[in-house]
């Protein structure tokens, strides 16, 4: 009740209702003492009520149109202070390009005042001078040294990252919107923005003292791997079985430290390729050959769908061996004793791309953990129990090399039933990208 009466009392003081209070009332004060003075009876109570009566029409609607106004004031406060608490720097644009709000982490990201920036205008030509340089490329991502789209075209609102390199070097994360009000009409434009340049440099020093540990590593483990290699051909058979365990932990360490390199250099955006033409048919019997031993070791048999023949694409041969060789690698090690593999390739019809699918018999992906599958260092719980060697790192590295040929990744899985990984790459070389960027999601 109390706040219900001091919301009335406060749109009374509301700059709505001072015509009323100096105007209107004294003149209706005026006009019903010059009633009372010249009539009387019942003439004098009817034109008192009909003063009364046409007092509160003029005095209602501004009272009302106080009261929403005082409201209105009470929620654009909520919202200032929503977006002064906010850590991530928050800018509204019109149509024009005219700031409509910047907030307070706004001022701390690009040096900028509020008052100096609100209701002006931000062109491209903005980045010519240092100070605004930052605030134009927000807002014209082109305009930025580096800019990687994060979402897909047709999706409501949109992910970038932006790489700057002046006045400082930064890593922005930019989230996009639309505003547009009930009638859908567009209002303005929001960008939300965080500034990742302290992770991404926490990230980086992680990865290169992961570089160097790796790098030291591998030398000495291939004198390590071939040792062993050589003791495996000796004739006394316990000596032949030590040196094969030795083998074979020395082949999985050695993989390990490739991973870390091969992720490494991909974070970095320099794992370098090579395009040449390539048959993709032969490559994936060449792959196919490599593991056919392992995976009769369980028992497991691969079928290999060949495709008619296939034109020649445009891609590094060696990485995509390497996305053939993980994804049966994978299918292998996630497999049941006795399972099978089926690998096809085929062109997709009407799109210039191919596609080539690895379907396994195996433990499957459980569902919750669908989404993390290409993560870095992601693995599934009931891999975890099943099989303990691997530190997932192999998609990642997969999927960059497919994303870099301009194709794509995905898969279904059931738990229990098996996995399909399907990847496609394009026929028309216009379709690779420009250059080499790390997908990290
Ligand atoms: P790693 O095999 O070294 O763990 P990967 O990046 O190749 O790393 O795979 C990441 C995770 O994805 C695996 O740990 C596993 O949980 C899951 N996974 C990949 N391929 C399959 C598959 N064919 N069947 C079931 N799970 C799979």
């Amino acid at each position: 009740m109390n706040q219900f009466l001091r919301k009335w009392f406060n749109s009374f003081r509301e700059p709505e209702t001072n015509i009323v209070w100096f105007f209107v009332l004294p003149a209706f004060a005026i006009m019903a003492a010059i009633n009372i003075i010249f009539i009387s009876g019942a003439a004098l109570i009817v034109s008192l009520v009909i003063i009364l009566l046409i007092f509160a029409a003029v005095f209602l609607p501004s009272l009302s149109l106080s009261k929403a106004n005082y409201e209105l004031a009470i929620e654009k406060g909520k919202v200032n202070d929503i977006l002064t608490a906010l850590v991530d720097a928050v800018i509204i644009y019109d149509e024009q390009f005219k700031i409509i709000a910047f907030n307070k982490a706004a001022e701390i990201l690009f040096g900028l005042k509020k008052d100096e920036i609100l209701n002006h205008a931000i062109q491209p030509s903005a980045a010519n001078n240092l100070k605004f340089r930052l605030l134009a490329q927000v807002i014209f991502p082109s305009l930025a040294p580096v800019m990687i789209k994060k979402s897909a075209e047709n999706e409501p609102g949109q992910v970038f990252d932006l790489k700057i390199k002046e006045p400082e070097q930064k890593e922005l994360r930019v989230y996009f919107n639309r505003i547009i009000d009930e009638k859908k009409n567009l209002i303005g434009f929001v960008k939300v923005i965080h500034d990742r340049s302290r992770e991404k440099s926490v990230a980086e020093s992680k990865t290169e003292f992961l570089t160097i540990a790796a790098h030291e590593f591998r030398t000495p483990l291939t004198a390590i791997k071939w040792a062993f290699e050589a003791l495996a051909s000796n004739s006394d058979p316990g000596v032949k079985d030590t040196a094969g365990i030795g083998l074979k932990a020395s082949g999985n360490l050695l993989e390990i430290v490739e991973h870390l390199l091969s992720a490494a250099k991909i974070e970095e955006g320099r794992f370098g390729y090579q395009f040449e033409k390539v048959d993709l048919t032969s490559l994936i019997e060449k792959v196919l050959e490599k593991y056919r031993e392992p995976a009769l070791r369980h028992n497991i048999k691969i079928y290999f769908q060949k495709p008619d023949a296939l034109e020649p694409i445009e891609a590094d041969a060696e990485k995509i061996s390497i996305v053939i060789g993980n994804l049966i690698s994978n299918a292998i090690k996630y497999n049941i004793e006795n399972g099978q593999i089926a690998v096809k390739a085929e062109k997709i019809s009407n799109q210039p791309f191919i596609e080539v699918s690895v379907k396994d018999t195996g433990i499957g992906i459980p569902p919750a953990e669908q989404d993390k599958i290409f993560s870095k260092f992601f693995r599934s719980s009931n891999a975890l129990k099943f099989q303990t060697e691997g530190i997932g790192l192999g998609l990642f590295i997969v999927r960059n090399i497919v994303k870099r040929h301009g194709g794509n990744i995905w898969f279904e899985s059931e738990e229990k039933r098996g996995t399909t990984f399907h990847f496609t790459l394009p026929t028309n070389p216009k379709l690779i990208p420009p250059k080499e960027a790390a997908y990290d999601e």
